[in-house]
């Protein structure tokens, strides 16, 4: 049984608490490695190996730590197909959607690059006689992120790209899930020319997360995971005086309009439905039909493509649509709610629960389900379900459709089929949700562009990646310098006003 490690100042050390979690293999239900859940002392020597590198790193200028994040491109580029492997090994999501889990990664180190210009300070020549101002964004010092599990590649660079190109030091909690990605990544930061102790790799569970939230040096932690332990995250490193931003789940609604091309929103609702077996914080997971007819004439398309979906693991090959869910415990919750769903008078007009697949028995193998006649009160549509299972719900009018988006508790994302522009608009406008497609079902933001949702999908203020990156990790200082044959003689009693 493989033992994994931590990665600390610089070196894979192994776990001293003695307690572990199992990492499973969820195409075939083996445990294939043992997780080190670390201890409190475990991550005070991380943060103390942080804090002695990170002034030297702070005053590195920023195009030398751009550099850094230019190699390190190169070198995910160069072990992308050992990194595909191993996450697709852990997670069970297909080869090619790994390596988009890698890319959208890489794209916010590229974005990176641009450093120098993005931490420029603002300067004031002759704010007042003889006065100049400056304005600089200065590094945290140490930073921490804690990461989920269906995004291994993706979502840690979207926290330590930014924060250690900025002059920070980074310590990563990665989901105990899959944890053999984010130990790579460090491993490349450090070959492209990171310090020892700049990134480093912390597994573990609630108590590595508390022993982040209770250590003072820590200047800011960023999360993303599930909206209970966002919020807890949030108000406990709140109440620690800490910078956070915690980014919670979702429950994504598309509308389609009685005018959309049917078979392309069927095409969209089946990718965005069920790739990486729903497991994606932007997977659509209520399909909104409005008007008479129109969820006849969308099921119609849509049935087919979802009874047809090819279900298997990772090794069997691209043309595979989604993979096993993570966990055990992750099917037979997606299993519970299906049940609710029946119970509460949903229609199953596509039934995945009797999916087998031969040889992979013990996988952790999920069927496509679809449902039909799905209303507010019933849980499948209330909660998460983070599977492969798509809800139809039937409403008469726009704003009906309009109104059901709102008023869900989550507001992560969101997206309209339509070809009416006028109706487009007024929905880009009015909707209270993060982020908006318009006939573009997933509408993920580019690195440039800020990734963030709104409600119970989001506690605090700025968003990931783009421009609010460097805001969150960096503080500003301003000076007002005055040379001494500017100042006047004796005391000034007033608040000085610039005449
Ligand atoms: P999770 O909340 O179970 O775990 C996330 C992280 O929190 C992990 O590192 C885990 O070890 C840690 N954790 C778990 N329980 C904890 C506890 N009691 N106290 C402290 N820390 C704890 O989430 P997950 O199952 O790994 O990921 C799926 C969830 O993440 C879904 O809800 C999904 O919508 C959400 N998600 C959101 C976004 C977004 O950007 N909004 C992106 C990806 C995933």
């Amino acid at each position: 049984m493989q033992e994994l490690t931590h990665y600390i100042n610089g070196a894979h050390v192994k776990g001293t608490s003695g307690r572990f979690a199992d990492v499973y293999n969820p195409a075939t239900g083996e445990v294939q490695a043992k997780c080190p859940l670390a201890s409190v002392a475990e991550m005070d020597q991380a943060v103390a190996a942080a804090e002695a590198a990170q002034p030297a790193w702070a005053a590195v200028n920023p195009q030398r730590r751009a550099r850094v994040m230019m190699k390190f491109v190169d070198l995910l580029h160069r072990d992308m197909d050992k990194l595909a492997e191993a996450l697709s090994r852990e997670h069970g999501k297909t080869l090619p959607d790994a390596k988009g889990d890698v890319i959208r990664g890489l794209e916010v180190v590229e974005y990176c690059i641009g450093a120098p210009q993005m931490l420029k300070g603002d300067f004031t020549d002759s704010a007042g006689p003889g006065i100049d101002m400056y304005s600089m964004r200065q590094a945290l010092g140490v930073t921490a992120g804690i990461t989920p599990f269906n995004f291994p590649a993706m979502i840690p660079m979207w926290m330590f790209a930014p924060a250690i190109v900025c002059g920070n030091a980074f310590i990563l909690k990665p989901s105990e899930r899959d944890p053999s990605v984010p130990l790579m990544l460090a491993e490349l930061m450090e070959e492209a020319g990171a310090p020892k102790g700049i990134l480093q790799v912390v597994n573990g569970d609630k108590e590595a997360v508390d022993a982040i939230l209770q250590n003072e040096v820590i200047q800011s932690v960023g999360f993303v995971g599930s909206t209970p332990i966002a919020a807890y995250i949030y108000a406990e490193g709140c109440a620690n005086g800490k910078r956070v931003q915690c980014f919670g789940g979702a429950k994504n609604h598309m509308i389609i309009m009685p005018d959309a091309d049917m078979t392309q929103a069927a095409d969209a609702l089946v990718g965005a439905g069920y790739g990486a077996a729903g497991e994606r914080c932007m997977a659509i997971s209520v399909a909104v039909a409005v008007g008479d007819g129109t969820a006849d004439r969308l099921l119609e398309k849509l049935v087919p493509k979802v009874e047809t979906l090819k279900v298997g693991p990772y090794t069997s090959g691209d043309d595979v649509d989604y993979g096993p869910v993570v966990t055990a415990a992750a099917k037979a919750n997606i299993e519970r709610l299906v049940q609710t769903g029946i119970d509460q008078g949903a229609t199953l007009a596509v039934d995945g629960r009797d999916f087998k697949l031969q040889g992979y028995e013990d996988g952790f193998f999920v069927g496509p389900h679809l449902f039909d006649n799905v209303t507010p009160d019933m849980d499948i549509y209330k909660h998460e379900i983070f599977g492969p299972v798509l809800s139809t719900v039937r409403v008469d009018t726009y704003e009906d459709g309009l109104k059901l988006a709102m008023d869900h508790e989550y507001g992560n994302g969101t997206a309209i089929f339509t070809r009416d522009g006028d109706t487009a608009r007024d929905f880009a406008n009015r909707v209270n949700v993060g982020m908006v497609g318009v006939n573009v079902p997933i509408p993920v933001p580019l690195a440039y562009h800020t990734f963030g949702g709104w409600k119970k999908s989001v506690f605090g203020d700025l968003n990931q990646h783009g421009p609010d990156a460097f805001k969150f990790y960096t503080r500003t200082k301003t000076v007002t310098s005055r040379w001494p044959s500017g100042l006047k003689e004796g005391g000034e009693f007033s608040i000085p006003v610039m005449e």
